[in-house]
């Protein structure tokens, strides 16, 4: 009996996780993700699924981030009726999640059809609509944690405790095989342990096959203790509050809103801020707090730290677009929290186009920031940049504080993974930007794992295993755009309309903005000339 593990997904990039385990008797899935962030790679998302849906038995879920479970409807979609196994804080995160997700397609393909109209260009239809996800949720089974389970013939799981997220889990999965059972652990995505509102990542010790997250492999935060960092959030408050302005939060809908909800009641209960009226923007968020408010239970606080939000009169939660919109007749000092976290999506991008040019105003970013979102670009200090179309000068004060990460570092990656040990074989590193996946790579290696047997998979990138061993199996593959961790052209082509807008306003004259707009003709059309193979190839490289 052959075992095969195939990567579909976070292979040589942060998003989009799924790993296809196969052996004659079944296949199952682990994770079915979305890939998030340059629009080139999340052209992969409209693509055909890279293997046979009909032959998935069953798809282990680690958690409910997009990135995990978010092309789970495509999956049902796609005709997959088998069941998706999940812990019921999963569950129920996916619950109100993954209809979320369906609007956002659903939206963002009525945008691209009106351009596409106008363009000339055929209609595309969405990955999957709100009401495909409310499909996919009914085939949600629910496992409890420690418990081994049967997942399909031959096929093994049980689900550890990852401190991520609520309800995130690893997964142990033992797959019979002619040698006997092999063993293989998946990480999913690791919290960083030592947090009072989420218990520490476990696992088994000792296992055959290692697959592993690398989100933050290449660095090492400072540790942190639950007071220090309710302490330096005070200190941005107290800071905000004498800008005079008010302070917008763009934080993720789930777990982070909550997180830092209820770090802003205790610190308002301590006297430790200013008191604010604060808003919740995000539907979403809103929802998802409902799950933490009957889900959160702390076993380090042995309560739940979330159960209590509602009872501070000053917490306003806006569910309507017009209620959001009325915060723009509000003046002076408030509090607003607004997803999305990276200002790529969402309502905070409306708050963040009225607020950033104003000295007065505090933008706090709270987490991590990837490349080529707005988050990253405000991270940097961009002095102007583009939303919904519009320039948009930034004078307001922009902080970031990446205190609310819900990712182990380098150093608990490598400590969470010794504790793994003995692997009998080889360890995969996913779910990482270069950095992150050569940087664990490294540490891994220092820390005694045998360097040949640290993998580092590309996208589709198959494997035979068995109980040592690893062997790569040639087979068709996507390729992963360039830009899966990097700016892509999309970007940079921002970043350019942006120079050159304020390139022409500083300008002393209307005869030298015709010039530098006719020089910018002449290079245009000496770029058609190239495509056309008429040109020199050097022009090519300079354009
Ligand atoms: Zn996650």
């Amino acid at each position: 009996m052959t075992l095969e593990l195939t990567f579909h997904g976070a292979a040589g990039c942060v998003t989009g996780f799924c790993a296809r385990l196969k052996t004659e008797r079944a296949t199952v899935l682990i994770d079915c993700g979305m890939f998030q962030g340059p629009k080139t790679l999340k052209a992969l998302n409209y693509e055909p699924f890279p293997f046979a849906v009909d032959e998935i038995d069953a798809v282990l879920l680690t958690h409910a981030h997009i990135d995990h479970s978010g092309l789970l409807p495509k999956l049902m979609r796609a005709g997959y009726r088998g069941p998706i196994l999940a812990t019921a804080g999963t569950r129920d995160l996916c619950a109100v999640m993954l209809p979320d997700a369906g609007d956002i397609q659903e939206n963002e393909v009525r945008h691209l059809n009106r351009r596409n109209q106008q363009r000339g260009r055929d209609a595309v239809e969405p990955i999957y609509t709100a009401r495909d996800a409310q499909r996919t949720l009914e085939l949600f089974r629910t496992v409890k944690l420690g418990r081994e389970i049967q997942a399909a013939p031959g096929i093994t799981a049980r689900y550890w405790e990852a401190g991520h997220i609520l309800g995130s889990a690893s997964i142990e999965v033992k797959v019979e095989t002619a040698e006997g059972p092999v063993t293989l652990l998946f990480s999913g995505d690791l919290g960083p342990g030592g947090r009072d509102f989420l218990p520490d990542p476990e696992g088994p010790a000792g296992v055959d096959h290692l697959i592993i997250e690398s989100t933050y492999g290449g660095r090492v935060r400072p540790p942190l203790d639950p007071a220090a960092r309710r302490r330096l959030l005070a200190k941005e408050l107290r800071d905000a509050k004498k800008a005079g302005g008010p302070l917008l939060i763009p934080a993720f809908a789930v777990e982070r809103s909550q997180e830092l909800l209820a770090d802003l009641q205790i610190l308002t209960r301590e006297g430790e801020i200013p008191e604010a009226d604060i808003f919740l923007d995000s539907p979403l968020a809103i929802e998802a707090t409902e799950v933490f408010r009957e889900r959160g239970w702390s076993p380090v606080l042995e309560r739940n730290p979330f159960e209590d939000l509602y009872s501070s009169g000053r917490l306003m939660f806006l569910k309507e677009p017009q209620e959001s919109d009325r915060l723009e007749r509000l003046r002076g000092w408030h509090v607003i929290l607004a997803a999305s976290g990276m200002c790529d999506a969402g309502r905070v991008r409306k708050h963040l186009k009225r607020l950033l040019w104003r000295q007065d105003a505090t933008v706090l970013l709270p987490g991590f920031q990837a490349v080529g979102t707005l988050g990253r670009l405000l991270a940097e200090g961009a002095s102007s940049v583009r939303i919904q179309g519009e320039d948009i000068m930034v004078r307001a004060r922009v902080r970031s504080l990446d205190i609310y990460s819900g990712h182990a570092d380098q150093r608990q990656l490598v400590t969470w993974a010794k504790a793994r040990g003995p692997v009998a074989g080889h360890v995969f590193l996913a779910h990482g930007e270069p950095d992150g996946l050569e940087g664990l790579r490294g540490e891994l290696a220092k820390a005694g794992f045998p360097a040949d047997r640290l993998v580092i998979p590309g996208l589709d990138d198959r494997f035979v295993l068995s109980k040592a061993g690893a062997a790569p199996e040639a087979g068709p593959a996507r390729i992963l755009p360039n830009a899966a961790s990097r700016p892509d052209w999309h970007n940079a082509r921002a970043r350019l309309m942006l120079d050159l807008n304020a390139r022409l306003e500083a300008l002393p004259s209307d005869a030298a903005r015709e010039a530098l707009l006719a020089t910018l003709a002449r290079s245009v059309a000496a770029g058609r000339a190239v495509d056309a193979g008429q040109g020199e190839p050097s022009v090519r490289a300079a354009s």
